[in-house]
C-alpha cells in the first residue's frame, strides 16, 4: 500500500495544524483510511491518534463520525477544531434543545465535517436510522479497548458498536486505542466487524517514564513519604478501594499535600471540581480508583502511584501512562505487596464465567510477574506487547539499582527454626517479633521470650525479616495457612535447608527503592 498522501492532505497538516512532519504512523493510517480501508491503530498516549482521523475528515466528501466515550474529552477536541476553523460539534446528553438543533441543522445543511458522539448515543435507534439518511464518510472508534471484554475497561455499550457498523456497512471503520494486549486487539476486529483491517502497531514504549516497584512494608508510610518527596509535583494515586482512597486523601492532605479522593460514589459535583482543579493546578494528588484517568488531558502529571497491584499490564500501563504525556521525565511507581496477588487471584476464582476466569488468571499472571521481575522492568512490559528487546532500559528500578543475591542459608535457618519453634501457629509478624526480640506483652504472656529462638535476628530490620520471610514463601518452603489466620507452617522444602544440608541464595530487600533512584 502506498504511503504517500495527497497533497491537500499535507498543506493541511502545514496550515490548518502548523505542523511540519507527521508523527511515526500517522501517514501510513490516514492512507489506509483515505482509501476506504478499515483500520485498527495502536499508538500511545500521545502518540497523536487524534490526527489519524481528523486529517482524512477534513478531506472527505461527508461527515465523520467519532465515537468517544467522554463528554470532556469530545469537547476539548470540538474546541480545538473550531478554533482551526473546522466545522465540528459534539452530540451527548448534556446538550439544551437549542444546541441540539443548531447542530441538526449543520447536519441537514452537509456542512459538519467531523460529530463526536458518545456511544450510547450513537446507537439510539432513531439516530442510527438518522444516519443512513446522512452523507456519513468515515466512522472512528477512540478508546477501543473499551470494546473487548477482555480488556481492562469493557463498557456494555461499546460492545454495541458493531451495529453502527450494520447500519453504514459501506463507511471505513478505524478502531484507536493506546493499550491492547493481543487477545483484545483480537476481539476488537471480531467484535466490531472489520474487514481484512489494516494494522497500525506502534511501539508502546513511553521512554520518558520510569518504571519502578517498590515492595510494601508499611505501604501507608511509604506512600506519603513518596508523594512528599514529589514537593507539589502533579500526580495521580490509585488505590484498589473506595474507603482506602479517602483514608489515603485524608492522610495525605494532613501531610499539607494538596490532594482530593476520586471515586465513582462521590457525588457529581465534587467530582468535577476535583477533575478541574487537578487540570488546573490548584490540587496536586488525587487519590483515585480507576475510575479516575480516561480522557484527562493533562500533559504535566509526573506520577502514577499504584497502592494496590492492577489485574493486568494493560490495565497498568494505561494507567501509568497518565504521566509523562509532555514527553518530561515521569514516573510510574507500584508499591507490591507479594500478599495482595493472592488476594487478587482470589477475587478473581470468584467469578462465575469459566472464559473470564482463565482469560483474567493469565493477565494477572503477567502483571505479577512484571511486579516481581529481576530483569529490566520495560523489557518485561514491552514484552507482554509483543516487542522485543535485548537490552535494559537504564530507567527503571532494576536498571538502576539492580538486586543482588548472598547466602542466605542462616538467615533462612533462623527463620525456619522460629516458625517451628512457635509450633506453626502464628503469622508473620509475629514470627518477626520473636526473631528481633521484641518486648511485646503478648510474647511474655506466651512465654515466647523463653524459646531458643528469641532475639536470634535482633541485628537485624522488621523490612528484613518481612524480605526474607516473603522469599521463603516464594521458594515454597513455607506456607501462609489461610484458614488459621495466615499462620506461617514449614513444607517439606524447608527440611534439607533446616538440616544445613543445601545452601540458599536469597535477593537482598530491595528498601526505599523510589528514594534511591530519585535524580535530585
Ligand atoms: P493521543 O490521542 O494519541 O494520546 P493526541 O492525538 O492527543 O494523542 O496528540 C498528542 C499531542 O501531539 C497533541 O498535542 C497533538 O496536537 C500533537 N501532535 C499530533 N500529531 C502531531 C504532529 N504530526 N506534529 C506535531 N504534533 C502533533
Ligand atoms: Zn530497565
Amino acid at each position: 500500500m502506498s504511503l504517500s498522501l495527497p497533497a491537500d492532505v499535507s498543506k493541511i497538516l502545514a496550515d490548518v495544524y502548523g505542523y511540519t512532519a507527521y508523527r511515526e504512523g500517522q501517514e501510513a493510517v490516514m492512507s489506509a483510511a483515505i482509501q476506504g480501508r478499515d483500520s485498527l491503530v495502536l499508538m500511545p498516549t500521545g502518540g497523536g491518534k487524534s490526527l489519524c482521523y481528523q486529517l482524512p475528515a477534513m478531506v472527505a466528501d461527508g461527515i465523520t463520525l467519532v465515537i468517544s466515550p467522554l463528554i470532556s474529552l469530545m469537547q476539548d477536541q470540538v474546541e480545538a477544531l473550531q478554533a482551526m476553523g473546522v466545522e465540528a460539534a459534539a452530540w451527548h446528553g448534556s446538550l439544551t434543545a437549542e444546541q441540539g438543533n443548531q447542530i441538526q441543522a449543520k447536519l441537514q445543511a452537509g456542512t459538519l465535517k467531523l460529530l463526536y458522539v458518545s456511544p450510547e448515543r450513537a446507537l439510539m435507534p432513531f439516530f442510527l436510522q438518522r444516519l443512513q439518511g446522512l452523507p456519513i464518510a468515515n466512522i472512528a472508534i477512540d478508546e477501543a479497548h473499551c470494546i473487548s471484554q477482555w480488556g481492562h475497561d469493557f463498557r456494555p455499550e461499546y460492545g454495541q458498536l458493531y451495529r453502527l457498523r450494520e447500519a453504514l456497512p459501506q463507511v471505513p471503520v478505524m478502531a484507536l486505542t493506546a493499550t491492547a494486549d493481543d487477545t483484545t486487539q483480537q476481539d476488537i476486529i471480531e467484535r466490531l466487524h472489520l474487514r481484512d483491517p489494516f494494522v497500525y502497531r506502534g511501539s508502546f514504549d513511553r521512554p520518558n517514564i520510569r518504571y519502578l516497584v517498590e515492595e510494601k512494608f508499611k505501604p501507608m508510610k511509604q506512600l506519603r513519604d513518596y508523594v512528599k518527596q514529589q514537593r507539589g509535583a502533579s500526580g495521580i494515586v490509585y488505590c484498589g478501594s473506595r474507603k482506602r482512597v479517602e483514608e489515603l486523601a485524608e492522610r495525605l492532605q494532613q501531610d499539607g499535600v494538596r490532594a482530593a479522593p476520586y471515586h465513582a460514589g462521590l457525588e457529581h459535583e465534587l467530582r468535577e471540581h476535583t477533575l478541574r482543579g487537578f487540570v488546573r493546578d490548584d490540587i496536586d494528588v488525587v487519590v483515585a480508583t480507576v475510575a479516575f484517568g480516561m480522557g484527562i488531558n493533562k500533559p504535566n502529571v509526573r506520577f502514577v502511584a499504584h497502592y494496590d497491584v492492577p489485574r493486568s499490564i494493560e490495565a497498568y500501563y494505561q494507567e501509568t501512562g497518565r504521566a509523562g504525556r509532555d514527553g518530561l521525565p515521569a514516573e510510574g511507581v507500584l508499591f507490591y505487596d507479594p500478599n495482595d496477588a493472592n488476594w487478587v487471584r482470589r477475587m478473581i476464582e470468584e467469578q462465575q464465567d469459566e472464559e473470564r476466569r482463565r482469560i483474567e488468571r493469565q493477565k494477572f499472571t503477567a502483571m505479577q510477574a512484571f511486579a516481581e521481575s529481576q530483569t529490566c522492568r520495560r523489557l518485561v512490559l514491552l514484552n507482554y506487547f509483543n516487542e522485543y528487546r535485548d537490552k535494559g532500559c537504564g530507567n527503571c528500578d532494576i536498571c538502576l539499582d539492580p538486586p543482588t543475591q548472598y547466602d542466605g542459608t542462616v538467615d533462612a535457618q533462623k527463620a525456619l527454626s522460629c516458625v517451628y519453634r512457635v509450633s506453626q501457629q502464628f503469622g508473620m509478624n509475629h514470627v518477626i517479633d520473636v526473631l528481633r526480640g521484641s518486648k511485646s506483652q503478648r510474647l511474655t504472656e506466651l512465654a515466647h521470650d523463653q524459646l531458643s529462638t528469641f532475639g536470634i535476628g535482633a541485628e537485624q530490620s522488621q523490612e528484613y525479616w518481612q524480605s526474607v520471610l516473603r522469599q521463603l514463601i516464594h521458594r515454597g518452603l513455607l506456607v501462609q495457612n489461610i484458614r488459621r489466620f495466615a499462620a506461617l507452617e514449614l513444607t517439606e522444602a524447608a527440611r534439607p535447608i533446616l538440616r544445613g544440608e543445601i545452601a540458599l541464595q536469597l535477593a537482598q530487600p530491595r528498601l526505599n527503592v523510589t528514594g534511591k533512584t530519585r535524580v535530585t
